[in-house]
């Protein structure tokens, strides 16, 4: 249920500067915590967009002749604003979103290590070069702005996610616009004034609010030359296809669900902490959480007495307040439809061992909260083992085997990120090599890749061939060119209309 108190009405920034033209409908912005309503946030239509692309593409043009200097200067200027500012914009984000604090921090700590990254982009774009690829011919290759870059952001990391992707298009010499979640926007409003303040030139980032209708605009849009899209896997699909048929390269991150295998040689306390972290943590609302634990052979007992001693102590509430772990999931309607996944798992017959279905966080009723939930006994073919529920519901599959465990993994159509507990190395190798996930932890729950590595699932998780962030990130905000060249020389006179072949 949600409630009013005085909302702000947000804006679009287009060309450096707030922007609250032309908007005829409006989303609202709720406070997970109690669930009021805090802000209008303003659904641009095509015209809008087309506005904030124009801007994008004539900003582009100057952009990507800057020079690498001034655009390190201004990366540097951006890294030391987000990092005096990281504090107020997690709190933004557990405004918002609902995430403790301090995991908000570490979100804002993540998208950071993304712009540092980026402040050496003298080393990322360093092209190759040939001398002598013939007599007297060079090669070499240069790395060129791809131009207008969008980005299209789900609500479970409203800064990080972003800055997985604007930081490196715009150290490439690329305009990006962002159309950043319509449920938590406000975060990208703040980052667009921080850019400003760094010395980036007007419409070289733009912020686009919206829904469905901003996203078709951007995939549509004649000027747009490359999408990054995260988000569920349907929409993830479907902006591939669909910005993939207007000529743009694209590249689209999508769902998730994460198994985590326990072999029966682990270290269980490790497993078991491993487990609730990152079943838990941000309310199972993170792409890398583990959704499901495989328990191989006799662990699953000692494993699950484990995980319910550390769920028992876990402290749900308010994500401002102290010493708590667990804030509400991000809309009231999400809250929803994770209850309605718990009823279908127990209607399905899996064994219901923890129920947070009927928790209240005492002066936060209106808060959209639900308490960790533990499941055994789940089995492929129940819609809790099936689907990606997105909340705080842990479900444990028994395996007799190491084989059955990993043909259980590569059965699931989604393959972002998948770990192994054990203290075999043989086994652990096994598993690197033969798991069809793009991120695999050894005795590490959450595989989450640093800004200098690439970070990307396989299957259903990612619609593309490009990761996001590090080397792939360059690529993917880059063209090649690859430049031959010779100088008079006498050698090379003559009319030849042979192939030309290294001499
Ligand atoms: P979502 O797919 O509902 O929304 C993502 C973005 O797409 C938003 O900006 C939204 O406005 C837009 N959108 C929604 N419906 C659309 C439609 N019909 N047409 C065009 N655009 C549309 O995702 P969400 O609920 O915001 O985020 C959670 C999902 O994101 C989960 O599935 C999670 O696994 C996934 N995710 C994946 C990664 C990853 O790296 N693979 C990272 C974070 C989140």
């Amino acid at each position: 249920m949600s409630t009013h108190v005085d909302t702000a009405t947000l804006h679009h920034w287009i060309d450096g500067a707030p922007d609250a033209a032309g908007s005829e409908r409006f989303g609202e912005v709720t406070e997970s915590a109690t669930g009021q309503v805090t802000a209008r946030v303003p659904f641009a239509g095509a015209q809008t967009v087309d506005r904030a692309v124009r801007s994008a593409a004539a900003a582009a043009a100057a952009w990507g002749q800057s020079s690498i200097s001034q655009r390190s200067k201004v990366l540097f200027a951006f890294r030391e604003l987000i990092h005096a500012h990281r504090e107020e914009l997690a709190a933004i984000v557990t405004r918002e979103h609902g995430k403790v604090l301090a995991d908000a921090l570490g979100e804002v700590q993540r998208g950071l290590e993304v712009v540092e990254f980026a402040c050496g982009v003298g080393e990322i774009l360093k092209g190759d070069m040939t001398p002598g690829v013939s007599r007297g011919v060079d090669s070499y290759t240069l790395r060129q702005p791809v131009g207008v870059m969008a980005g299209i952001t789900p609500f479970n990391f409203p800064i990080m996610v972003p800055m997985w992707m604007h930081p490196i298009a715009i150290a490439c010499g690329n305009a990006f616009v962002l159309k950043p979640s319509e449920q938590d926007p406000s975060v990208s409003l703040r980052v667009a004034e921080l850019w400003a303040q760094a010395g980036l030139p007007d419409g070289v980032f733009t912020v686009v609010n919206g829904d469905k209708e901003a996203v078709d605009a951007l995939l549509t849009h004649p000027q747009v030359d490359a999408v990054s899209f995260v988000g569920s896997t349907p929409i993830a699909r479907y902006v591939h296809e669909t910005g993939s048929a207007h000529g743009k390269r694209v590249q689209a991150l999508g769902g998730a669900k994460n198994h985590a295998v326990v072999l029966p040689d682990a270290d269980m306390e490790l497993a078991a902490d491993g487990l609730v972290s990152a079943g838990y943590g941000s309310a199972g609302q993170r792409c890398m959480a583990v959704s499901v634990a495989v328990a191989v052979g006799d662990c699953a007992d000692p494993l699950l007495e484990q995980i319910q001693e550390r769920i028992a102590a876990l402290k749900v509430g308010d994500g401002t307040g102290a010493g708590v772990d667990m804030g509400p999931l991000v809309s009231e309607r999400h809250r929803a439809r994770v209850a309605e996944y718990v009823d279908a798992g127990v209607a399905e017959g899996a064994k219901l061992l923890v129920d947070g279905r009927t928790l209240t966080v005492e002066g936060r009723e209106g808060g959209h909260f639900l308490g960790p939930t533990l499941f055994d006994d789940v089995r492929p073919g129940m819609r809790i083992y099936d689907e990606e529920i997105f909340g705080p519901v842990l479900v444990v599959v028994r395996a007799e085997s190491y084989p059955e465990a990993i043909a259980l993994v590569n059965a699931n159509p989604f393959g972002n990120g998948a770990a192994i507990f054990t203290n075999d190395g043989g086994a652990a190798r096994a598993f690197e090599q033969d798991v069809t996930a793009g991120m695999v932890g050894v005795n590490v729950p959450i595989p989450v890749p640093m800004a200098y590595h690439s970070f990307g699932g396989w299957k259903a998780s990612l619609f593309g061939d490009v990761h996001i962030h590090g080397p792939e990130g360059v690529r993917f905000c880059t063209r090649a060119k690859v430049v031959t060249r010779r100088w008079a020389d006498p050698s090379h006179r003559g009319v030849d209309l042979g192939f030309p072949t290294a001499g």
